[in-house]
């Protein structure tokens, strides 16, 4: 062969290998039923989910590797991109018990583990801390991934750690995890502080001037709040359901879902299946304890081993749910919430925070590549176009944008629009 026919045939074959995945996604039947409108709208869409705990998967599992197609857990590039999701907020989690200088390194781990996973896949991942830069990803194609961190312990009481963790680009903190920690008060323990202490006031005003998001998910009511009070930008609940809908106080009630509206701020619905359904989460408690309970029963069973945790919890759900143990929950329940939520707040206060590979994801959502489901379900529900944009992610990019201009000196409190 000579030369110049090496390099045609060389060339031939990375166009075939480039051409071949676009030609296979745009011939493909729809899945699972969605129309060829919602699969033309939810493509068109930025679709941004606020929190997943595959990070854990990336610091605990040296095997796992997210550009491959996994056989268990709910995300992967593969399944991201079939499911047109073009932003994801990694989680950086560590458990409530774990606190003082332990706390800071295991959030040093996963903030280390996500940019890693970005270094190692730049053709498909890029670090995005702003909307613009979630826009510019999602331009070129690429998923945005971005950080939030699941629990103000993690700052040890120490202001310092907040500024270095924004610097690192983590852009939301949820104030407080399943515990409550020495500022705050969560909403799945005992009150210890009525609310926020004057610390973490400080703490909510300092993540203003950085322009983080602050976090109420998984916060007691009164910490919420006091929150809504003294912030001067939109909150968010970067993955919360609706408590009318299933009783559990980590889900959002229809006065925070009014007053986050007032607020500017946007709720981000869970999937999880006990925040999902009344009657699974009831069940569940019955079984095997409160969702506080059973998470870190099954942590001490897999030695600390946080994605083993989450793991093992949805596997245990789901055969439960399949032998008949616990009830079945579909993923219309989902679609339940956000329009609960659209229907209480306006559907410019609502948006995705799925809790994808943290959670027991319920029927018919078993990971990443089925969320065009969802645009599908909402226009069939007679949503507008441009409504299940903003639930996709228009939302939440509008909120970045409005926390970004908050940042700075803080001389324009109480100004923002
Ligand atoms: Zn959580």
């Amino acid at each position: 062969m000579t030369r110049m026919r090496k390099h045609l045939v060389r060339a031939g074959l990375c166009c075939a290998v480039l051409v071949l995945p676009v030609l296979v996604l745009t011939q493909s039947a729809p899945a699972d039923g969605v129309s060829a409108r919602a699969k033309q709208l939810h493509d068109r869409a930025i679709v941004i989910d606020t929190h997943a705990d595959t990070t854990q998967r990336l610091f605990f599992d040296k095997t796992f590797d997210i550009s491959v197609r996994q056989k268990n857990g709910n995300i992967d590039i593969p399944r991201m991109r079939e499911g047109g999701l073009d932003g994801l907020f990694f989680s950086i989690w560590v458990p409530s018990d774990v606190t003082g200088p332990p706390a800071v390194k295991r959030a040093m781990d996963l903030i280390d583990a996500t940019r890693e996973a970005v270094r190692l896949h730049p053709d498909q991942l890029v670090l995005a801390t702003t909307a613009a830069e979630v826009r510019r990803a999602a331009a070129e194609h690429k998923i945005a991934a971005l950080m939030g961190m699941e629990g103000g312990h993690m700052i040890d009481d120490d202001m310092r750690l907040l500024r270095l963790y924004a610097a690192l680009g983590v852009r939301y903190m949820t104030l407080t995890h399943f515990k409550n920690n020495n500022w705050a008060d969560s909403s799945t323990d005992k009150p210890a502080h009525n609310g926020l202490t004057p610390f973490g006031k400080d703490v909510v005003r300092e993540m203003n001037r950085l322009g983080m998001m602050v976090d109420i998910s998984h916060v007691a009511d009164k910490t919420f709040f006091d929150v809504l009070a003294i912030t001067r930008a939109p909150v968010i609940a970067s993955h919360s359901s609706s408590r009318v809908i299933a009783n559990h106080p980590r889900n959002m009630t229809d006065d925070m879902l009014r007053a986050v509206a007032k607020n500017g701020g946007v709720v981000m619905i869970n999937y999880h299946a006990a925040f999902l359904s009344e009657e699974f989460r009831v069940a569940s408690e019955k079984k095997s304890g409160t969702v506080v309970a059973s998470m870190s029963a099954l942590s001490k069973k897999c030695g600390g081993n946080e994605a083993c945790t989450t793991m093992e919890g949805e596997r245990i759900d789901h055969e439960a749910m399949a032998n008949g143990t616990l009830p079945k929950v579909m993923w219309e329940k989902i679609i339940e919430h956000i329009d609960h939520a659209v229907k209480v707040a306006g559907a410019d206060h609502v948006g995705l925070g799925s809790d994808f590979d943290g959670a027991t994801m319920p029927l018919g959502m078993e990971d990443a590549s089925k969320l065009p489901k969802i645009t599908d379900a909402l226009l069939k529900k007679g949503y507008s176009d441009q409504d299940v944009e903003k639930i996709l992610g228009g939302n939440i990019l509008r909120v970045m944008e409005q926390v970004e201009r908050a940042a700075g000196s803080g001389a324009k409190a109480g100004t923002q629009p």
